[in-house]
């Protein structure tokens, strides 16, 4: 999965396995490990998954920044 811009993510479908719900956050994160500093994946959620996915990252110590997707149109 490839969800590297905003324009991807703008109508995404929620990242959780199994989930067709539309996405409503979006999870940007890094595995320190395997990944460079300026280099940060982006899951997207729906409003029940949010936490499950964070929750995923974080018991493995990733830096996770959870943010509204498409904040930039909610002014629409
Ligand atoms: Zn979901």
């Amino acid at each position: 999965m490839s969800l590297s811009d905003d324009e991807s993510v703008a109508d995404a479908i929620c990242s959780r396995a199994g989930c067709r719900a539309c996405a409503q956050w979006r999870i940007d994160w890094r595995n320190p490990r395997i990944h460079s500093a300026d280099r940060t994946k982006t899951w997207v959620a729906c409003d029940d998954h949010r936490d499950y996915l964070r929750g995923f990252l974080e018991a493995r110590d990733f830096p996770v920044v959870v943010a509204p997707l498409g904040s930039a149109e909610a002014a629409r």
